[in-house]
Parts: structure tokens; C-alpha cells; sequence
């Protein structure tokens, strides 16, 4: 027996995967929409849910959006494109400022 609500016949906006961006996307998206949101598999199948280390936001006071971009360049091996990464860099910690508003609990030192 299938105990699933039944799907709305449509969607005002169908977002496709179930990763930090579809949920984000889906999070900044007006309430009132409808969202569908699809996956080709489980819900945390995907890249977000293996990721586990470092963000590249400067939220400290000794920490800058340039370091960010030299050291993500450095790792990406000439792999990565500049404009996204500065780009990145540049409004990480208005995005972690968002998500801590929406209770992402995030891990802290000292419950800073
Ligand atoms: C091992 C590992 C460690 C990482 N560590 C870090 C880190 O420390 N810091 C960091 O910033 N980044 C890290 N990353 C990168 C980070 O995880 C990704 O950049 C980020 O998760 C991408 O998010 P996303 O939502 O775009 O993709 P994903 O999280 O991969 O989501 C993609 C979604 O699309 C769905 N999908 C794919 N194809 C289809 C299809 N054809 N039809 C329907 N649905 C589909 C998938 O099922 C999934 O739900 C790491 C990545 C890996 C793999």
C-alpha cells in the first residue's frame, strides 16, 4: 500500500536534485509556489552529503575572501573558473549568514 500524499497535478517550479543547491534553490524560493523538487535517487544520495570539510567563507576577522580564492584556485589545479570562485568568495558569508538564519546547525568552536 502505497502511504505517500498524493503529488499536486502541477508545479509552479520543478527543481531537479536533492543536493545543497535544489534545497538551497528550493529554501529562497516564495512559499507561496509550489515546489516540486525530483531526484534520480535517495534524497541525500549526492556530493552534498559525502562533503565534509571546509567552506570557503572569511567569517573570521583575521580571515579574507582573497586567501579563499588563492587557496581554491591552488587546489583546483587549473581546473577551477576564476569568476566563479571569486564570485563564490565573495558571498560565501552572506550565504552562511542565510543559512544559520534558516537553523543550520553548523559545527562551532567554543559555541561561537
Ligand atoms: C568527497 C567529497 C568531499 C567534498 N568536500 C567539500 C568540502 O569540504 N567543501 C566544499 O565546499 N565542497 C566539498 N565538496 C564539493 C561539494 O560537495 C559539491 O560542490 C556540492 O555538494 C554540490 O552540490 P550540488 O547540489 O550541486 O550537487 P549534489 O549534492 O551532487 O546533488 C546533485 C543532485 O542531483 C541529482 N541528480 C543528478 N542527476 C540527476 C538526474 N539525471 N535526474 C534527477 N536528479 C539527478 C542527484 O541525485 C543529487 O540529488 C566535496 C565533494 C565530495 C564528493
Amino acid at each position: 500500500m502505497n502511504s505517500n500524499p498524493p503529488l499536486p497535478d502541477s508545479f509552479d517550479v520543478v527543481i531537479v536534485g536533492s543536493g545543497a543547491a535544489g534545497l538551497y534553490a528550493a529554501l529562497c524560493l516564495p512559499s507561496s509556489l509550489r515546489i516540486g523538487l525530483i531526484t534520480k535517487d535517495k534524497l541525500k544520495k549526492g556530493a552534498s552529503d559525502w562533503a565534509q570539510g571546509g567552506i570557503s567563507a572569511a567569517i573570521a576577522p583575521d580571515d579574507s575572501p582573497v586567501l579563499h580564492l588563492e587557496d581554491t584556485l591552488k587546489a583546483g589545479a587549473g581546473l577551477c573558473d576564476r569568476d566563479a570562485v571569486q564570485y563564490l568568495v565573495e558571498n560565501a558569508v552572506t550565504s552562511i549568514r542565510s543559512l544559520l538564519e534558516m537553523g543550520v546547525e553548523f559545527d562551532r568552536h567554543n559555541n561561537d
